[in-house]
Parts: C-alpha cells; sequence; structure tokens
C-alpha cells in the first residue's frame, strides 16, 4: 500500500454505530468512499457507507472482502478481538491504529502496565484473579478502592467500590471476571486529552476538555477546557509518550484525573475518535473525524486551532425527540446518529452549543 491514499481509495471501518458515520461523513468530504463491516443491519454508518458487509466481525469470508474493499482499516470501537486484526494483516490489509494499541486499550492491567513503563503516571492498581487475590491486594491499596474487570467495562459498567475490606470477595465474586484493583483517584476535574499522530510521526493536539458524567455516561462537555498552559502542556506530553509508545496511527483520546495540587493521572486510553472529541466538529479548523481519517490515509494532520468555546451536549434516549426546538436554538449545532429506535439512555445524538473564545 502506498500513502497517501488519494481521493476515490476505500477506507474500511469494524463498526457501524456513530462513531463510524462521523468518520464515513469525514471521509466524503476528503473524496473518500467507505466499507464498513458489522453484525447489524441499517446501522448509522452504513446507511452513509459505500459498502457495508453484514457479518460477525470474526468471519473469514467478510473480513477477506473488506479487506479486499479496503486501502486501509480501522475501528470505530476497541473490543475488536485481536483475531480479527491479525486475519486482516494476513490477508495483507494495513490496519490503523495497529494490534500493540488494541491490546493495550481492551485490558486495564495491561494499559497501566504500559503507561507507567511509558512514564505517564495512573493511580496505584493490582491485578486481581481471585476472591483471594482480593483481599491480598485490598490489604495492600486499602479501603475505599475500585474493583473493575480487565476487560470489556464501558461507561462505568463492571465496576464496584469496596469501601470495607470484609467486602472485597463478594465484590470479586459479583464481577466474576479477572479485575484490576485501583486506589481512588481524588480528582477535582476529569479532562480529556484528544490527539492524533501522522503516518510521519507528526503529532497534533486538540486543547484539554472538560468532561463531566452522570450514571457512568459522558454528559456533558466544555471545550477548550479552562487550563493553565502547564497543564496543557503536560497534558500533551503526556499523549505524545503513548502516541510514540504505541507507534501510533491514527485519533487517540486520553481520559485524564486533574488531582487539587494540578497532577495528572491517566485513567484510560481509548483507540479511536471519542465522544469528548465531539465538539471539535463544529469547535476546530479540522475535526476529531476527518484528522482521524488523515492519519489513517497517510494524508497531513490537519490544524487543530479552536475556532470556538463549545459546550457539547449527548443527547440520550427521548432528549433527542426534541430535535425541533434544538435545531431551532440560535448559535447551536445539532447532530442526529439516525438511530432508530430511542432506549434509555442510548446516545442518540448531541448538540454543540458554540460561544466566541
Ligand atoms: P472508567 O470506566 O475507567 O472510565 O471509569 C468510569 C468513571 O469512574 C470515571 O470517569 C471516573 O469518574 C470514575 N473512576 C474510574 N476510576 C476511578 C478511580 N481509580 N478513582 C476514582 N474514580 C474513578
Amino acid at each position: 500500500m502506498s500513502f497517501p491514499l488519494p481521493p476515490g481509495s476505500t477506507i474500511g471501518i469494524l463498526g457501524g454505530g456513530q462513531l463510524g458515520r462521523m468518520l464515513a461523513l469525514a471521509a466524503a468530504r476528503l473524496g473518500l468512499d467507505i466499507a464498513i463491516l458489522t453484525p447489524d443491519e441499517d446501522t448509522p454508518a452504513s446507511r452513509v457507507a459505500k459498502t457495508t458487509f453484514v457479518a460477525p466481525y470474526d468471519d473469514a469470508e467478510a473480513l477477506a472482502a473488506l479487506a479486499a474493499a479496503s486501502d486501509v482499516v480501522t475501528f470505530e470501537f476497541e473490543n475488536v478481538p485481536a483475531k480479527v486484526v491479525e486475519t486482516l494483516t494476513r490477508l495483507g490489509a494495513e490496519v490503523a491504529p495497529g494490534a500493540k494499541a488494541l491490546a493495550v486499550a481492551q485490558d486495564r492491567v495491561d494499559e497501566k502496565s504500559f503507561l507507567n513503563a511509558a512514564g505517564v503516571a495512573t493511580v496505584d492498581f493490582q491485578a486481581v484473579n481471585s476472591a483471594s487475590e482480593a483481599v491480598v491486594a485490598i490489604g495492600r491499596i486499602g479501603v475505599p478502592a475500585l474493583l473493575k474487570t480487565r476487560r470489556d467495562g464501558y461507561d462505568g459498567k463492571g465496576q464496584r467500590w469496596i469501601r470495607d475490606a470484609a467486602d472485597a470477595e463478594a465484590a470479586f465474586e459479583a464481577l466474576a471476571a479477572p479485575c484490576i484493583l485501583e486506589a481512588p483517584a481524588a480528582f477535582v476535574r476529569e479532562l480529556s486529552m484528544v490527539a492524533a499522530r501522522g503516518r510521519d510521526g507528526a503529532m497534533a493536539a486538540y486543547p484539554l476538555a472538560e468532561n463531566h458524567h452522570e450514571n457512568g455516561v459522558l454528559r456533558r462537555t466544555l471545550a477548550p477546557a479552562v487550563a493553565s498552559a502547564a497543564t496543557e502542556a503536560a497534558a500533551i506530553a503526556i499523549a505524545e509518550r503513548i502516541l510514540v509508545g504505541l507507534d501510533y496511527v491514527g485519533v487517540i483520546a486520553v481520559e485524564l484525573f486533574e488531582l487539587a495540587d494540578g497532577t495528572l493521572l491517566v485513567n484510560e486510553i481509548a483507540p479511536r475518535v471519542h465522544n469528548t472529541g465531539h465538539w471539535t466538529k463544529d469547535g476546530c479548523v479540522t475535526d476529531q473525524f476527518e484528522q482521524h481519517i488523515r492519519a489513517v490515509a497517510g494524508w497531513p494532520l490537519g490544524e487543530t486551532t479552536p475556532l470556538a468555546r463549545v459546550e457539547m451536549t449527548n443527547l440520550l434516549g427521548e432528549e433527542a425527540d426534541a430535535w425541533q426546538t434544538l435545531a431551532a436554538e440560535p448559535g447551536a449545532l445539532i447532530h442526529l446518529y439516525g438511530k432508530r429506535r430511542a432506549v434509555p439512555g442510548r446516545k442518540m445524538g448531541h448538540i454543540n452549543r458554540l460561544k466566541p473564545l
């Protein structure tokens, strides 16, 4: 494969959700086509893609078809089985970001071990593979502490606070999976750094975003976050260590805890475009979706300069039914994902409310 991919090339995406949809819309603007592989019919992404293969992610025939149709393959969620990337690579497909980024992001113990080895601070942690190991880990880390499944957790699912050492075994048994025990982060704010690395090794970072969650789900992002130059610089340095350490190509999101003394700890990384970067769609010269397409296609990275101060609010469940009112709001840009059914808490869209910088 020779990069940069010229207009008319096809980018394959594993996953058919709203992130795939917004990547496809960005690719279209650059004259690039999209092929989707998704297990579901009628997904948000497939309705704006050139081609869709509907099959399980590990379906050999579908992977061969995706590899044949695509000049490069990327993904819109991090729980793509490692075997799928191996298969695509064996078929001669170029996959970005690569297998290492996926492996690290899929396992919370491997993730924190990688981060610490790369010189990036996290909370203290310990792997917990049994109820008795939970007791030992609580003995060292103390209470309160947060027990999380190593794999497959999202939006705060698969987590239990242990507030009394006597509850350690029961907490492990309730999660019933290999776990990580984390010391509590006494954070004052949750921030995120969305950044990108191109095929030539060039890196670009967006301004920090401040994130507010409700019931474990992102509710609002305020960006650019009000942060000191030192905090911005520290976040950029963290992102760069991660991008280089993973030999990364594409957009990455780094979720951060800001402590009272200004220290930044990394909570987790997402090897993809991210909900906390949706503000860039209307708030920056180049948004995160176009940036990811540029990176994986070997194009030069775009400018990340902010154009506006944005409050991004997720539209969950039936909130998107108010689309007529929201669409009439001055200074606001509504994004709807075209999902057919509003389930309570489901991300149906978001709205970016713009103010001057
Ligand atoms: P996660 O699934 O790791 O993103 O965690 C979901 C949310 O739980 C985070 O956004 C934090 O609000 C909170 N959280 C996660 N880990 C910790 C921790 N070690 N200490 C305190 N809060 C945490």
